[in-house]
């Protein structure tokens, strides 16, 4: 485990004390005094990562409810956009991506876990780290960039962001779903929330809101045009910042 003494959205001190919330599982939680993202300042090593992205985490993701949740996800949010290039970041066991293949999306993925990967073996997938990813795929090279319920999981999200978004062509869109640190389900079983309690500490170590997703967009330079927000979880679509004399 190492300690994140700085926020890893805008960089200010560790908050105090009186900023925790302590969850169910009995991890202690910080809400930063200037962004007010909500985060856990322990966070795993990669080596340690991986004793929880192991076999047992991808066979979760191939159990026939989750799944189906995610191809609906895929249908929902894709089956109405124009077709092109998608990259999905920490692309698990490829549901959402073999669905939009299905749509006529030409689909690639990155994935951390080897065990996910392998079930994604008929996908493009590359497995490594996102970023520690090797250059397989040029820059500007991508209609969509998606990180599904992915952002919650890093220990640097701007850092990420900042890298799907070198990936977007100039019109592309960033496509973020995760969850909702201020949604009514947490509000009212704070701390027992379910994203506050992964079946393991250093699953979910950052909760945004709408803020302080803007405010992740606009350090990569993306600019959010879309929010919207249902049950536990928001979802958002951001496209690149043009300068002001750079033409449309
Ligand atoms: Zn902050």
């Amino acid at each position: 485990m190492r300690t994140r003494d700085k926020c890893p959205l805008c960089e200010a001190p560790a908050a105090r004390a009186e900023h925790c919330v302590r969850t169910r599982n009995g991890y202690e939680l910080h809400e930063c005094p200037s962004c007010t993202l909500v985060y856990d300042k322990e966070i795993l090593e990669e080596d340690e990562l991986l004793t929880i992205y192991d076999e047992a985490y991808a066979r979760r993701y191939e159990e026939e409810a989750l799944a189906r949740q995610n191809r609906s996800y895929a249908d929902r949010f894709f089956s109405r956009k124009p077709r092109g290039r998608v990259l999905e970041v920490g692309c698990g066991t490829g549901h959402f991506l073999r669905r939009l293949g299905e749509f006529g999306f030409e689909t690639y993925g990155v994935e951390v876990n080897p065990a996910c990967a392998a079930y994604a073996s008929d996908l493009r997938v590359v497995v490594a780290p996102f970023e520690e990813m090797p250059q397989v795929w040029p820059e500007g090279w991508f209609d969509y960039v998606v990180t599904f319920h992915l952002l919650e999981h890093l220990a640097e999200p701007v850092a990420a962001v900042q890298k799907a978004a070198a990936f977007l062509k100039p019109d592309g869109v960033w496509f973020n779903y995760m969850p909702h640190v201020r949604a009514r389900g947490r509000r009212l079983q704070s701390p027992a929330w379910i994203h506050f309690n992964p079946a393991h500490r250093g699953e979910h170590v950052n909760f945004f809101d709408e803020p302080t997703l803007r405010l992740l967009a606009e350090k990569a330079g993306l600019e959010v045009y879309r929010v919207e927000a249902g049950g536990d979880d928001f979802w958002s679509e951001a496209r690149l910042r043009r300068a002001p004399n750079q033409p449309k």
